[in-house]
């Protein structure tokens, strides 16, 4: 029986399964799809803590997990008919399907037990630990460990399980990918922030030979969004949105920022902790994930092997090492106002106003 059972292989599952191996621990990470797999995701590490943490826990990203362009200058922030802001900020660039696939072969490396294919559908308590519940292959599978770290992203099992009444808020967010031409600079990301939808906005990057647009927002704007974003990068951008999108993929976003820090979600009990989107560590603002997910992580990592010294529930522990990042989250939260206001009131500073929003949120925790 492992002693720890980590479901799902993103980021936050990978760093997690890879510390408590290396801790000792016996630990089977569960992974619903075949790796290495898609994400929707611009694959950009981008804050400090993100570039860190991805250092000394995996090393330095090797050639081949990076893009073309394999580093970006910053981001600049786009309001068509009232001007841009660049915000510099040293960034590294990846397809996230390599880059989740590298960090996951780290954590095997260190011990971890890997079984794709295999979907958590449940979750019972059982004596002092918990049955896991799972499908591999079309025949059902049940596991039992003492702890569980739920790393299954956006819509979370786990979190289900230990919040079933939960109604999460979440953002909606759909990605193409297409061929051709995009007349913008490549050393930079691109967000827009047009006034009819602020703060709903598009994005649009280069990337190996494809280019990458997101579109964010209320599911009731996106529609509307994604027509008007098309028709300005064709007509200003050159992009060609006649031909077949070589790749589509959509995602949900939490956005339980705010009931983390008013403590009304509590993102563990007992033994059972969620870390990563499962736990709503994704940036305010940004909606960067890659560094709250490698901070949540570890901290789930480090209650869990604490706990298993101690014999204490591990709940406590992985509080006080998410608290700095939660009062964080509280810091940045009144950016959004402010893009707001900016934008009801003519939006003259909106691109500074972003920039300014997004410059906040890089920064450590
Ligand atoms: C359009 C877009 C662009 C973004 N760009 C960036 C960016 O450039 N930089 C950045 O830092 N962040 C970015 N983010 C945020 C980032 O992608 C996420 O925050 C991050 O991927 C969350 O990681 P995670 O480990 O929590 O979950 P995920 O990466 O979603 O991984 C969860 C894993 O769990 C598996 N899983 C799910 N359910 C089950 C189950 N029942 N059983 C077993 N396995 C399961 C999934 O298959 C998946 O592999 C972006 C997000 C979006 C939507």
């Amino acid at each position: 029986m492992p002693d720890v059972i980590v479901v799902g292989a993103g980021p936050a599952g990978s760093i997690a399964a890879k510390k408590c191996a290396e801790h000792g621990l016996d630990t089977l990470l569960l992974e619903k799809r075949a790796l290495p797999r898609e994400k929707v995701c611009s694959g950009m590490v981008m804050g400090e803590i993100a570039h860190t943490i991805i250092r000394e826990e995996f090393g330095e990203i090797p050639p081949e997990v990076l893009t073309q362009p394999s580093q970006l200058n910053g981001y600049i922030f786009h309001t068509p008919g009232v001007g841009s802001q660049n915000l510099d900020n040293f960034t590294r660039l990846t397809w996230r399907r390599n880059l989740d696939h590298w960090m996951t072969q780290k954590a095997e490396a260190a011990g971890a037990q890997l079984w794709t294919g295999t979907r958590v559908t449940g979750l019972k308590e059982k004596g002092a630990g918990f049955l896991v519940q799972a499908e591999k292959g079309g025949e059902k599978q049940e596991v039992e460990a003492r702890f569980i770290i739920g790393a299954d992203g956006a819509t979370s099992v786990v979190r289900k399980f230990l919040y079933p009444g939960l109604a999460v808020p979440y953002g909606q967010v759909f990605q193409e990918l297409y061929r051709g031409e995009l007349d913008l600079d490549k050393s930079y990301f691109h967000w827009f922030y047009p006034m009819e939808f602020s703060p709903a906005m598009f994005t649009a990057h280069r990337k190996d030979d494809l280019i990458v647009v997101d579109y964010g927002g209320p599911s009731g704007v996106l529609k509307k969004l994604m027509k008007w974003a098309r028709e300005y990068l064709s007509q200003n951008h050159g992009v060609d949105f006649n031909q077949k999108p070589v790749w589509r993929g959509g995602c949900l976003q939490p956005a339980l920022f705010r009931a983390l820090i008013d403590h009304s979600f509590l993102p563990a009990k007992g033994n059972v902790l969620l870390a990563g989107e499962a736990g709503g560590f994704v940036l305010p603002i940004s909606g960067e994930g890659i560094g709250t997910c490698f901070r949540s992580g570890l901290s789930a990592a480090s209650a869990v092997i604490k706990a298993a010294e101690t014999g204490a529930p591990a709940d406590s522990h992985y509080f006080n090492g998410v608290q700095p990042m939660i009062s964080a989250f509280e810091e940045m939260l009144p950016w959004f106002k402010k893009v707001i206001t900016e934008t009801r009131s003519g939006g003259h500073s909106l691109p500074q106003v972003v920039a300014d929003a997004y410059g906040a949120t890089l920064r450590t925790f």
